[in-house]
């Protein structure tokens, strides 16, 4: 199209007065009184002959147009365009008494197509193609990234930009949006928040809130975008730290847990994975008594840390780190509890599970696992018939679970260690309950000046919990320990389990240091959870005192992809230095927890 608007312009530069060109739209000839005008090269069209494609209003000075259900206002000899936040280079004019626009104002304002036929001394004007559509976004955690895939209809345009510390800002050009999209609260240790909106005709942005010093990865494919959060370290530091080699990182991000082993060559490699690596790799001479050099780089999607150790440092450090990289199933065993059956692994050193279900087989496949000296005591149950374990790669064990009769299962890590897998009995009587403390591991949550967000969630959990059972439910915690659960895996336990109610627990953190008081959250348009939230924060209020933030609905990841009845409790603001000194102690965790209980107490009865 450009192109052709060259071509014209160039065929145009002599003064040609009225021109004898005609205008064509969609191939039709335009049944027109007033042609095209042209002075000094640039192109005028009637206003008036727009009336074919679009509704037409005109008055002395100003033309008010209504093209594909967007309506324009341009005025006599001005650059501005109402209803648009685009300009225009040329300004409208008025010839003989009649409104005219520049040529642009078609192309650039209304986005039609125009061709130029100089043969025929034709014009055509043509609907531009459909723009893609922004369809969905969706988000998901894989080795320590947060990653964001939006798919379109078409192939996408994009420009990526940090615009402060903390937020980037993403355009998709040539795009629309045809239905509003939720922005979301991921609380994901790098993304924060997602917000979406349509500012101009024809571009798309995306707003994203993320963790200081990170570092973002776009890439497309087949008209899908995916963009990676990532956790950033510009270098390393070698110390010594008393004969023993100590390596600091330098990252705004901070780095998330990592991978150690000792090889053969008597060299300790230390695996971050999920983090980009923002300055040179380097290699560096060290040649004290622990250590000959030392170096990092990138490798895939990991940062690399190796350091050659001198050997007698090496057979020290070895009976202390594993010398393999592989982790080890060490026991694999099963037995009976309130909920059903348990199906218990303890595996050393870090291994990736994948789930995978099938119709009466659940699969539990472990990368970089090997099965030495393992204990096995397995039971028959009326929820578990079998389990065997198999090797199905030569990195990836699986093990393999032949189900009887259940209602549902979670997986749920118990420690560094231990993860269990809860077969749950088809005939559980009481209500499920499923309790998500908020963060943990590398991901510390909202911070006070002491207290960190995950403690306290983890703390008020665990007093939940013991409530709970004695009023008669049955209760699954996502983490009982402080452990990095990803947000899939937290509403899987809900969703997998057939529990009748998720609560997610939280503390507040706000840069307005007064901000204090209790807020809970439901999923939008979600009105079972809205009855369960108001219940909830009805209860919280009376037990805590605390400052009334009301019910709300929210767009936390967490509840937006989550059975029926999930609610998020923001206990109050861990910032809020009073509040703080509040929930250091005990007894205030337990009148949080108390609160919880009794509002979902009080939401089983009004349904009686
Ligand atoms: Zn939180």
């Amino acid at each position: 199209m450009g192109m052709a608007i060259v071509f014209l312009v160039l065929f145009l530069t002599q003064p040609i007065f009225s021109s004898g060109i005609s205008l064509y739209w969609q191939d039709k000839p335009l049944d027109i009184s007033l042609g095209p005008r042209i002075e000094k090269g640039i192109i005028y069209i009637p206003a008036k002959a727009l009336d074919t494609f679009a509704e037409v209003k005109l008055s002395a000075n100003q033309v008010y147009l209504n093209y594909q259900e967007q309506e324009y206002v341009f005025s006599l000899n001005s650059l501005e365009v109402k209803g648009t936040i685009k300009k225009l280079s040329k300004p409208p004019k008025a010839f003989d008494g009649e409104f005219y626009l520049p040529l642009e104002a078609l192309t650039d304002i209304l986005t039609i197509a125009v061709k130029w036929d100089s043969k025929e001394r034709r014009l055509s004007f043509n609907t531009l193609q459909e723009k893609p559509e922004v369809l969905s976004v969706d988000f998901c955690e894989e080795g320590n990234k947060a990653i964001l895939s939006i798919d379109c209809q078409g192939p996408i345009k994009y420009t990526l930009e940090k615009t402060e510390p903390g937020k980037w800002k993403l355009d998709l050009k040539e795009t629309s949006l045809t239905k509003p999209l939720p922005w979301m609260l991921i609380e994901h240790p790098l993304l924060y928040a997602v917000r979406v909106e349509q500012l101009s005709k024809d571009t798309v942005t995306f707003y994203f809130q993320v963790k200081e010093g990170l570092e973002l990865n776009c890439t497309e494919e087949e008209n899908r975008l995916k963009i990676e959060f990532m956790y950033a370290v510009e270098s390393f530091e070698y110390h010594n730290s008393g004969g023993l080699p100590l390596i600091l990182p330098i990252s705004k991000t901070g780095l998330p847990e990592y991978k150690e082993y000792i090889n053969a060559k008597s060299q300790l490699i230390r695996v971050f994975q999920g983090v980009k690596l923002m300055g040179p790799k380097q290699k560096k001479t060290i040649d004290d008594v622990a250590v000959e050099y030392f170096e990092f780089y990138e490798k895939g999607d990991s940062v690399i840390c190796l350091l050659q150790l001198k050997p007698a440092l090496a057979r020290v450090l070895a009976k202390k780190i594993s010398t393999n990289p592989l982790a080890q199933l060490v026991s694999l065993k099963s037995f009976a509890n309130e909920l059903g059956t348990v199906v218990e692994l303890v595996i050393e050193g870090d291994a990736l599970l994948k789930i995978s279900k099938g119709e009466d087989t659940l699969n539990i496949d472990f990368t970089e696992i090997e099965a030495n000296n393992l204990i096995r005591d397995i039971k028959k149950t009326t929820e578990l018939k079998a389990a065997s374990l198999l090797r199905v790669q030569k990195d990836t064990a699986r093990l393999k679970l032949a189900l009887g009769d259940y209602r549902g299962y979670a997986i749920i890590r118990q420690d560094a260690s231990t993860y269990q897998i809860q077969l749950i009995k088809k005939d559980l009587r009481e209500k499920l309950i499923v309790i998500d403390p908020g963060h943990g591991g590398h991901d510390p949550g909202a911070l006070g000046k002491i207290l960190k967000e995950k403690d306290l969630t983890l703390n008020i959990a665990k007093k939940l919990c013991g409530l709970l059972k004695d009023l008669g439910y049955q209760v699954l915690l996502t983490r009982k320990s402080d452990l990095y659960v990803s947000l899939a895996d937290r509403v899987s336990v809900a969703t997998s389990s057939g529990a009748d109610l998720f609560i997610s627990i939280h503390l507040n953190g706000s840069t307005n240091l007064l901000a204090s008081g209790i807020e809970t959250f439901y999923g939008p348009f979600n009105h079972e959870a809205y009855k369960v939230a108001e219940a909830v924060h009805k209860k919280l209020l009376e037990t805590t005192k605390a400052q009334d933030r009301s019910v709300k609905e929210g767009n936390y990841w967490v509840l937006l992809n989550n059975i029926k009845r999930a609610i998020l409790v923001e206990a109050g603001f861990i910032t809020n230095t009073l509040e703080e000194t509040k929930f250091s102690s005990d007894q205030y965790q337990y009148l949080v927890a108390v609160g919880i209980a009794d509002g979902l107490t009080s939401y089983w009865q009004s349904l009686k």
